[in-house]
This record gives C-alpha cells, structure tokens and sequence, in this order.
C-alpha cells in the first residue's frame, strides 16, 4: 500500500516537472521565435539592398542607352558605324544586365517582379530600339525630326517600364526598418532624377539635330522634365537622412548641384534661348549628348553612395540580429539546463530521500490501524504520514514514560523508598561535569548506633522496620531537592547543595535530636525501644573521594565519642 502510494507521489513529481518545464518552454519559444523573425527581416533586407542595387544598376544603363541611341541616331547615315558598334555592344551589356536581374529576382521569391520585367519592360525596350533602329536605317534624306523624336520618347516609355519594376520590387518587399526604407526611396528618387535630367535634354536632341526651332511640345516636355528635376531634388534634400550628411554625402551633394543643376541645365536652358530666338545652335545634337551625359554622373555616384550605405547598415542590423538569435537559443538552453539541474538535484537530493523516509515512518508506524486510516486519507498523500508520525511520537512518550519509571525503580532502595547507590552514581556523574557544584555540597554520613542489638535482640523485621523508620525521618528533615541514599545496611547518605556549613550542622544536629527523642513502640512485643544516630558531616571538596573521607573521618569520630552525636 505505502510503495503504491510513494510510486504515485513519483508520478505527480514528474507530471510537475513536465509542467515546469513546459512552462519554460512557453517563455522561451516566443523570445526565440520573435528574435529568429528580426534575423529573418534582417536577411530579407539585405537580400533586398543586394537586389535593389542591381536593379537600380539596369535601370540606370537603360536611361544612358538612351545617350548611346541619340549619338547613333544624331549622326548622318555614313557617320553611324562607330556609334552603331557602340551602341550594339552597350545593348548586349544591358540585355545582359536584365537576364541576370531576372534570375536573380527569381532565385530570391519575387517571381512576379520577374515576370513583369520579362514580359512588360523587355518588350518596351525591343519596341524603343526597334524604332532607334528603324529610324538609323533610313536614307538621311528620308529622317524627320518627328521620327527621331517618336523613337526618343519609345526610350522614355522603356524606362517608365523599368521604374514600375523597380516600384513594384520596393511594394513586394516587406520590411519594418524605418531608416533603411528612406534610403530605399532616396535611391528610387535618384534614378527618376537621372532620367528625367536626361530626358530635359532628350526632349530637344531631335529638333536640335535637324537644326531647326524648337516645336512647343518638346520645349514644355523639356520645361516639364527640368522643373520635375527640380522637384524631385528638393524632395530629396528633404528626405535626406540627418545621420547620412557625411562629408562624402556633402561633396557628392555639392557635386550634383554644380555638375547637374548648374551645368547640365544651363546647358539645355542656352539651348531652349538659341531656340527662342532663333539663333543658330552653339552645339549640335551628338555634342549635347557628350558633353551632359557626363553631368548626371554624381547622380549616379550619390545613388551608389546611399545603396553602400544601405548595404553597411543591412549587414549591421544583420549582424546584430544574429548575435541576439544565438544569444535568446544560448540563453533559453542554460535556463532550461538549470531548471532540469534544479529539478533533477531536488528528487535525488530531496524528494526521493523523502519519499524512502516517509516509506519508512509509516513502516515504523505501521498496524492495522494505520492502514486503515491511510485507505480514509486518500485524499491528503501526506496526512497518512503525519498520523504515522503522531503514533510513533505516541509510542515515544509511552517508552520516555517507561524508561522513567524503570530509572526510578532502579534507583530506589526496595526497603525505604529512598534512592539506592547507583542514583548516587548517577549524581556523582552530573557532579563530575560541574566540579564548583563539589565546594559548596553537603555530605552527611548517617549510622545507626548499636543496630546489631536490634537486629539481635528484635528480629530482623523489627531492624526494617527501625530502618524505614529512620528513612522516613529523613524524608521529612530535609527537602524534597535534597538527595536522600540508603548507603548499605543502617547506613544513610544525606546529600544538600549550595549549603554553607554551619546551617548543615544544624540539619544534622536536628536529625539527631528528633531522632533521639524518639522511642519506637513495638505493638506486637508490647515494648517500646530507643534508637540514636551518629552523623558525619562535611561540606565541600575538591573531589568526591576527599568529602566522602573527610565526612566518613567525621562519622567515626562521633562513633568514637561515644555515639548520638554531630562531627564535622
Ligand atoms: P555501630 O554503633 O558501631 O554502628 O554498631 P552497629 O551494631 O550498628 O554495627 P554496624 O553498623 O556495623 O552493624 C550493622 C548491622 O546491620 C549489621 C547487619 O547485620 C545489619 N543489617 C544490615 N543490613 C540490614 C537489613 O537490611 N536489615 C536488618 N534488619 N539488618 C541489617
Ligand atoms: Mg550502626
């Protein structure tokens, strides 16, 4: 029954441990999930820097193809081969750049994107360059401005195609970091920026190639392409992150102020004044081309710088992430460690060695009774114990009981009630653990004078009896504290502590007397009969030998006086 019940406390043990530990788990998986969940964001924005960068790359190339068109498209027919070569082979390198960018979004999950960029803007492109190359392949006497024009704009058409790729990669990805974001925008805005820079120029390069007045049209397009420049710059000065003024930002900054908004737009700005006032052009359309594709380099640089820096605090915040995931899994491990260490000390150490001393308390206990009783505690496993452990202290107090009643009877003279010598002994024991006690104890030996005569003359049940007397005599001189011993034969020990001597005298002196003037009638013999006592006294010793001497010397002293008397 009790291994039944201890094997079931056992099982409630380990079913506590489960939930313990469970417990920690519940603490620990959310903390690990949510930090594997900032790594994942962390990685996915990295990913996004890396590919962005690339996109942003292609996009730009695209916009300068429209540079490498317009010098094959501004030179005469017998001019073209060199820009024609130039151009075939810049058209290889873009191609190039989007097959790759399509893998790449592929590989990394933004099929979509892929896609759009696969069957939208590639095709957008084929549409430009094949009018670029319709309107390269006709006879010069054969071109218009017009033509020329509608194949620039197909350029522009491409491009838009490639921005929505580029947008439409920023909506797919998600990401909760707020400062990376702006720099992801500031980088979509400086590649609008180049574009419509180039486009500023690309709106005249048609009429100004044919030498002939700019038509409205293309000069509000031009007007429209500047001032959207200008507005798209100020949106960034506005964005501009506070902790990305570097010096280098700042000189790249200061670049694109004086190269692009300087140069480039009074370039095209002394072009549209020629224009107005019909002068004669300063540059011909193949020189405008030159000299501004050049100016749009800082943009370019200053979007390069942003996707570096990008790409450092991607790593950084990646890094971080990293170092907090490993430290949640490290940190999650050692609690679980330490709880199952925990767990495992407090059953081998505690619980299990409680359980085997619970087991064997009850065994100790153990009677039909108690196994009755532990059937009603079913309810309470330990209330068996404690009704166990009340038996057992119980059956303690009834053998305390027992062994007093034993001590005291084995202490006790048979005859007198007094006690005998081994409580002496147990005395002198208690005294030898605290020797001051020995210099102010009192020590009288008592002897019945002449006692041979009553056992002689009386029999020996009258010597009893004037022994029991004399014990009874004793009783009630001294205090229930004072130590009363029937030493041997009419022989009486009288042991008072803290006495001084003179006042033990005085007992001694008082046992004497009463005793003396006491005569004991003899109802059966119908006599009456006289006892006396000498009485040896000493108080304090250095040893219990020594007092016992010096009361015994005292005691034949008396004895040799003549006997009923007092010595000290
Ligand atoms: P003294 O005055 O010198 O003491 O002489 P005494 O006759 O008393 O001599 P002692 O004290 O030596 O004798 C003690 C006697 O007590 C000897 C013994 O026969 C007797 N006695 C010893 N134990 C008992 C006992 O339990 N009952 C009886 N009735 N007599 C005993
Ligand atoms: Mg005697």
């Amino acid at each position: 029954m009790s291994k039944l019940r201890s094997k079931s406390i056992s099982q409630r043990l380990f079913v506590y441990m489960i939930i313990i530990i469970l417990s920690l788990l519940c603490i620990c998986t959310p903390l690990i999930i949510n930090s594997y969940r900032t790594l994942n964001f962390a990685q996915q924005d990295l990913i996004s820097i890396q590919i962005l960068s690339k996109l942003t790359d292609t996009a730009n190339k695209v916009s300068r193809e429209r540079a490498y068109a317009n010098k094959l498209m501004s030179n005469s027919s017998h001019q073209q081969v060199l820009y024609r070569v130039e151009l075939d082979r810049y058209r290889l390198g873009v191609d190039e750049n989007i097959r790759q960018n399509i893998q790449m979004l592929k590989a990394q999950g933004f099929v979509r994107v892929a896609e759009q960029l696969q069957s939208e803007t590639m095709i957008d492109l084929k549409i430009a360059r094949n009018l670029v190359d319709g309107y390269a392949a006709l006879p010069d006497a054969s071109r218009t401005s017009i033509q020329y024009d509608h194949a620039v704009q197909a350029m522009f058409a491409a491009w838009d195609s490639d921005r929505e790729i580029l947008r439409a990669f920023v909506i797919q990805r998600n990401s909760g970091e707020s400062q990376l974001s702006d720099y992801i925008t500031m980088i979509l805005l400086l590649s609008d920026l180049r574009d419509q820079a180039g486009r500023a120029a690309s709106n005249i390069i048609a009429p100004l190639s044919f030498k002939e007045q700019i038509p409205d049209i293309n000069l509000a397009r031009s007007l429209q392409t500047q001032y959207q420049a200008m507005y798209l710059w100020n949106l960034i000065d506005t964005l501009q992150p506070k902790d990305a003024k570097t010096p280098e930002y700042s000189r790249l900054h200061e670049q694109v102020k004086a190269k692009f908004l300087g140069e480039a737009i009074g370039l095209i700005r002394q072009i549209l004044n020629e224009s107005r006032r019909q002068e004669a052009y300063s540059i011909t359309g193949s020189q405008l081309t030159e000299r501004i594709v050049d100016k749009f380099s800082p943009v370019v640089d200053l979007q390069k710088y942003m996707l570096d820096e990008s790409l450092q605090l991607a790593q950084q915040q990646k890094r971080l992430a990293e170092q907090k995931f490993v430290l949640t899994i490290l940190l999650s491990l050692f609690a679980l460690a330490i709880v199952l260490l925990i767990l495992r000390y407090s059953q081998t150490r505690i619980i299990d060695p409680l359980i085997q001393a619970r087991e064997e308390i009850l065994k100790l206990a153990e009677d039909k009774d108690q196994i009755e009783q532990t059937d009603l505690d079913k309810k309470n496993e330990f209330s068996s114990l404690f009704s166990a452990i009340k038996k057992l202290q119980r059956k303690l107090q009834q053998r305390d009981a027992l062994e007093f009643q034993l001590r005291n009877i084995a202490n006790t003279d048979t005859l007198t009630g007094v006690s005998n010598r081994l409580a002496l002994d147990d005395y002198l024991t208690i005294v030898s653990q605290h020797p001051p006690k020995l210099s102010r104890l009192c020590l009288m030996i008592i002897d019945i004078d002449n006692f041979k005569r009553v056992n002689d003359e009386y029999g020996h049940i009258v010597g009893d009896e004037v022994i029991k007397m004399v014990a009874e005599q004793l009783k009630q001189s001294v205090r229930n504290s004072d130590l009363i011993i029937r030493y041997g034969g009419d022989e009486f020990l009288v042991l008072i502590e803290d006495v001084q001597y003179a006042k033990a005298l005085n007992i001694a002196e008082k046992i004497r007397t009463h005793m003396a003037s006491k005569s004991i009638t003899l109802a059966d013999l119908g006599q009456s009969i006289q006892i006396s006592l000498s009485i040896g006294v000493a108080v304090g010793a250095l040893s219990w030998l020594d007092l016992f001497q010096k009361a015994d010397q005292a005691l034949l002293r008396a004895k040799a006086k003549g006997k009923n008397m007092v010595e000290g």
